[in-house]
């Protein structure tokens, strides 16, 4: 299987924040303390610079603060798993 690579916008299943995680990782740790195992966390979108990846965070923020898109309509994909 080969290795995924790359920065990845994931969301946070315990505080719903949007972030970019380097793939290089195995996890990440939100700023509100919960542990996400990337293998086992839905990516959002997977970027191959984290300048990209940062740029989609922060749009994906935007759409979320303006109510273009809703929390809940992030958090669904990651309830799946
Ligand atoms: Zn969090």
């Amino acid at each position: 299987m080969p290795e995924l690579t790359g920065f990845a916008v994931i969301g946070c299943s315990k505080c719903r924040r949007i972030m970019s995680a380097d793939l290089s990782y195995a996890t990440k740790t939100c700023q509100c303390g919960h542990k996400m195992d990337l293998s086992r966390t839905r990516l959002l979108a997977v970027f191959a610079s984290a300048d990209d990846a940062a740029q989609a965070v922060m749009q994906m923020q935007e759409r979320k603060n303006t109510g273009f898109t809703s929390a809940a309509e992030y958090s669904r994909p990651l309830n799946t798993e």
